[in-house]
């Protein structure tokens, strides 16, 4: 492993540097400049090898994914990303390694106009913890606590497949490349959530289910739910791979698809379908929010369905 200065060194050279960077990498803190009429949105998250991903899982797999899943966060909250600090716990890994790692962190920062300001370095196991900072127009950052009953609750693009991708991995038996593809490299959907100003009511990110995000937001706004499973949003290769019965269990329970479940009044649904197809990117209302509390779950043929668990497990069982 390079010295800490050595790997400092490295990764500033390779950072992309934003205008609005008054002092990045290499000073005792970063010194940002912030745009008049905007607030701050933070936010952090750790991913732990062998808990929060396979230990053999890519490191340019591991540098997207760290970062992923902390601009998907800003984008629940309708924030643009600007910048992210990187806080890296090594193993005895070698200089490939590293360089692999920020291919993948790198990458997706170009690609959302995100600069590296700052971070830190330590010997240990495998912990890499990322956070990011997103601007957003005063007033309009999209909270869990303003969703009312009546509005309609919206999910993008599909769900499952993440954890579709983890149940083969688990099974050590044929698994599908396309499922372990959005396992590894989901997309944060920023543009969405930027899209999503003065149009949704409430919003997060599908991290660990969309039974408990959603149930998150219901708990905030004081507000329940019918989600209607017939139209919970599936890909073709999920459905492909696992019958209906564990494909809900999968979409409701299953966690790290990283979509934004947002809700929104029934009249501005169309301009939410067009914003959306601008983008190119799948909504579907999955159900509508009710005054009575709790969440109803719901077969196509209208019976009341159970999952037999809420909420994401991380793959050795060890956390909910
Ligand atoms: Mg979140």
């Amino acid at each position: 492993m390079p010295g800490e200065f050595a790997l400092i060194d490295r990764i500033r050279d390779r950072a992309g540097r934003r205008d609005d960077v008054v002092r990045g990498i290499g000073d005792d803190a970063a010194v940002l400049a912030l745009p008049a009429g905007h607030e701050l949105v933070v936010t952090c998250d750790t991913l732990v090898a062998g808990v929060h991903f396979p230990e053999e899982t890519l490191p340019a797999d591991i540098g997207y994914k760290a970062l992923a899943v902390n601009l998907s966060d800003l984008a629940a909250m309708a924030a643009a990303p600007a910048w992210c600090t990187l806080a890296m716990t090594l193993p005895d890994s070698d200089d490939a390694w590293l360089d692999d790692f920020l291919d993948g962190f790198l990458a997706l920062a170009d690609e959302h106009g995100v600069s590296l300001v700052g971070g830190d370095t330590t010997a240990g196991p495998l912990t890499i913890t990322v956070t990011a900072h997103g601007l957003v127009p005063a007033g309009q950052a999209l909270l869990r606590s303003s969703a009312r009953a009546g509005e309609d609750i919206w999910v993008t693009g599909t769900l499952g497949d993440a954890a579709g991708a983890l149940a083969q991995w688990r099974q050590r038996g044929p698994a599908s490349a396309k499922l372990r593809y959005r396992l590894d490299r989901p997309t944060p959907r920023v543009q969405a959530g930027v899209a999503l100003r003065g149009l949704a009511s409430a919003g997060i990110d599908v991290s660990d289910g969309l039974a408990a995000d959603l149930g998150h937001v219901l708990a905030a706004s004081g507000v329940g739910a019918r989600v209607d499973l017939g139209r919970l949003p599936c890909s073709r290769t999920l459905a492909d791979h696992f019958e209906e019965n564990r494909r809900w269990e999968l979409q409701l329970g299953g966690g790290d698809d990283y979509e934004i479940c947002f809700t929104a009044p029934a009249a501005n649904a169309l301009a939410i379908e067009q914003a959306m197809a601008a983008l190119d990117l799948p909504a579907t209302v999955v159900g509508q929010l009710e005054a009575e509390p709790g969440l109803r779950l719901l077969t196509p043929e209208g019976g009341a369905w159970s999952p037999p668990a809420t909420g994401y497990q991380h793959f050795q069982g060890g956390h909910a």
